[in-house]
């Protein structure tokens, strides 16, 4: 496995887009661990201000306030752009799905041409939506996909790959210093509790003694990665030479049903709750388990944490987070 700590990073500034996120904030963490400058760029439209507050009391954090589908003036050189900006929760990024798309496409060609212009290495955190709901299992990064253009979903997932799209493009075309992580589901400590997406539901219904919302018959499955092991992922992307111009699938190869995940829950919690199907809704993937042969060929990388070991600090998170 890649070495995530130390002070590999004390020369370099690491822009976090998308830093006042779940993903973003760990990965915030871990570049500060790597004695790197900090600066996050974040609308706040689904990422947190108090949890920002934390790290922007380290003299290395700069937070700026931005939108990154706009143009973004007077930024400070960066050695690393991670480009995480973009809603990642079905129900949030449905709420406003025009500024989802406008979110993946011109944040990605904003950022992208502020990190060529640096000559910084730029890391693209894509989406295993690129695959929509496919037909090839488990899914390699040569599958093109099986996506609805014009659905419910469509917003985040086009968006997605015209994201990649473009990024291949100025990577063939200008030289861009660019690879694209294509992340699977991820979870972890610090997810809002509220977002809406199927670990932060399943705990918190369990929490307070709720009945448990699984969607259709449960039996759509997801592999669920922890966010440590994503984040040592995409720090091992922006450091290998050897992944520029490249697509790589992060995620954990262990592909469970919504149902038994469901079930894992109520055993990390030691309670039987009542489950409730509802609706599946629109367009929902009915698998998604991602071939990472190519991030261990190219990075070394593997998912590591076992989901009983990442479910439990999550529960103790949540449990921090309701009391
Ligand atoms: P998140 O919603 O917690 O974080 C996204 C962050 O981006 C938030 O802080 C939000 O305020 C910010 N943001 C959104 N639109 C913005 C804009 N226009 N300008 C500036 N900031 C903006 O999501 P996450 O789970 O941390 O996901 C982070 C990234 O990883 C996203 O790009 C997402 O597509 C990708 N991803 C996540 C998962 C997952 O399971 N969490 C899976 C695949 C891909
Ligand atoms: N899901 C569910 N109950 C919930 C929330 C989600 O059964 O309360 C299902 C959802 O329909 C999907 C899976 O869990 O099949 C993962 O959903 P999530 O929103 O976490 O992410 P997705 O992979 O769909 O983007």
């Amino acid at each position: 496995m890649p070495e995530t700590t130390g002070h590999a990073w004390h020369d370099k500034t690491v822009l976090v887009a998308g830093g006042a996120g779940f993903i973003g904030r760990h990965l915030c963490e871990a570049s500060l661990a790597r004695g790197a400058e900090v600066i996050i760029v974040d609308d706040f439209s689904t990422g947190r201000v108090l949890a920002v507050d934390r790290l922007s009391g380290c003299d290395r954090v700069t937070v700026l306030k931005a939108d990154v589908a706009k143009p973004l003036v007077d930024m400070p050189r960066c050695d690393i752009v991670f480009n995480l900006a973009a809603p990642a929760s079905p129900p949030l990024y449905q709420r406003d799905p025009v500024q989802t798309w406008r979110t993946s496409v011109y944040g990605t060609d904003n950022l992208a041409s502020l990190a060529h212009s640096w000559g910084a290495v730029f890391v693209q955190a894509s989406t295993s939506e690129v695959y929509g709901d496919p037909d090839q299992h488990p899914q390699t990064e040569a599958y093109w996909g099986n996506v609805n253009p014009v659905g419910i979903r469509s917003c985040y997932d086009e968006g997605k790959r015209a994201a990649e799209t473009l990024i291949m493009d100025m990577v063939r075309a200008h030289g861009l210093n660019g690879r694209i992580a294509r992340i699977f589901n991820t979870y972890g400590p610090g997810m809002d509790t509220a977002d809406g997406r199927l670990l932060p539901n399943l705990i918190t219904q369990a929490l307070n003694a709720e009945p448990m919302t699984v969607y259709g018959d449960g039996q759509q499955t997801r592999s669920l990665c922890y966010v440590d092991d994503l984040v040592s992922g995409l720090i091992a992307m922006a450091q290998s030479e050897a992944a520029r111009g490249e697509v790589i699938n992060l995620g954990n190869a262990r592909e469970r049903t919504v149902l038994e995940i469901a079930h894992l829950v109520a055993a990390s919690l030691s309670c039987d709750p009542e489950i409730v199907h509802l609706p599946l809704p629109r367009d929902d993937p009915i698998r998604r388990c991602p071939n990472v042969s190519k991030a261990k060929r190219i990075l070394q990388w593997s998912a590591q944490t076992p989901l009983s070991d990442g479910l439990t600090h999550m529960v103790a998170d949540f449990m921090r987070a309701t009391c």
